[in-house]
């Protein structure tokens, strides 16, 4: 059976969202086109300085790989982060990625470096002080934060992330189930610029199926390893059984991830003409950094006070 796209080749894709069958180049060829109209839509083609946050995984290949066929290898900042995850580090990978693109040297940090703690110790200080939040929060915080932090010290203009459809709706889910009204509105396919402390943060793969950067980066030959955290397979999150609704939903339905996300956008675009004045942002008393309307101190230096890895400043008030 030919692709549907050229007529000459053998098809080895089913793209079901779209009911063609695709050969391998045009496979790559439609997934690397999708980004590249999705970054020109976000003006990531326009930015002087790109910091991407690489995590060595999947995704983060399909972004460096589609990114440098377009921007100035020269403007493309790697950066990853190594979180401190006993039996669960991708710095090699990482390592592996940036040779096969052949983009820049990779800037690196690491939790325990930039932070003073591994994201173990965070979570043991934590349940040791009795906490019962999931080491998913104490990462997905203290990423933002690093990655928004180095952004702004090699003076990048956009920061852009290798999050994917899949993650892109698990989130609105999430979002929506916990009646998180604020989060929703600043979530959409442009960043709501809150704070002039915020580098802004784009995703290009935003509507690039999970199952399409897997195939995309095997039929590119990239060897990862697509290991789960440990932390997610001990305590099953609320976003492991979205996803697993998501997928049964979409293998019925083809595209109805895609059809969320678009109607999700315009919601979005029509709830920020109302809301986005009253959000703009104060700064956390103690790192400075800005925090969620009518907090003093920002989540991420509550976790450490209240997980006995930092001091209040409150406490020597009285
Ligand atoms: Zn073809
Ligand atoms: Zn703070």
């Amino acid at each position: 059976m030919n692709c549907d796209l050229c007529g000459e080749r053998e098809a080895q894709v089913l793209q079901p969202h779209t009911n063609r069958k695709l050969c391998v180049p045009c496979f790559l060829e439609d997934v690397k086109s999708r980004i590249r109209i999705e970054a020109t839509r976000l003006g990531i083609d326009r930015s002087k300085k790109v910091l991407v946050a690489v995590s060595g995984g999947k995704d983060s290949f399909v972004l460096l790989d589609s990114l440098r066929e377009f921007l100035d290898p020269d403007n493309i900042i790697p950066f990853n982060i190594e979180e401190g995850i006993e039996g669960y580090n991708r710095k090699d990978q990482a390592d592996q990625l940036i040779q096969l693109t052949n983009v820049k040297s990779l800037i690196k940090t690491s939790f325990r470096e930039s932070l003073g703690y591994a994201l173990d110790q965070m979570v043991s200080g934590a349940s040791s002080s009795g906490l019962k939040t999931s080491a998913c929060t104490f990462c997905g915080g203290f990423r933002r934060k690093l990655i928004n932090d180095f952004a702004r010290k090699v003076g990048a203009d956009v920061v852009v992330t290798g999050h994917n459809l899949d993650d892109e709706v698990q989130t609105i889910i999430i979002n929506l189930l916990r009646g998180d009204l604020e989060r929703l509105v600043r979530f959409g396919s442009v960043p709501l610029i809150v704070s002039s402390k915020f580098v802004p943060r784009l995703k290009p793969l935003r509507r690039i199926y999970e199952w399409e950067t897997t195939l995309y980066a095997n039929f590119r030959g990239y060897s990862f390893q697509d290991v789960e955290c440990p932390y997610m397979l001990r305590r099953p999150t609320l976003r492991a059984r979205v996803r697993e609704l998501l997928y049964q939903m979409e293998f019925k339905s083809p595209g109805v991830l895609l059809r969320i996300l678009d109607t999700f956008d315009q919601i979005s675009m029509n709830m920020r003409s109302k809301l986005s004045s009253a959000l703009s942002l104060p700064n956390c008393i103690i790192c400075g950094e800005p925090t969620s309307t009518g907090r003093t101190i920002c989540k991420n230096c509550e976790l450490l006070i209240k997980s006995g890895l930092l001091d209040s400043p409150l406490k020597s008030t009285y």
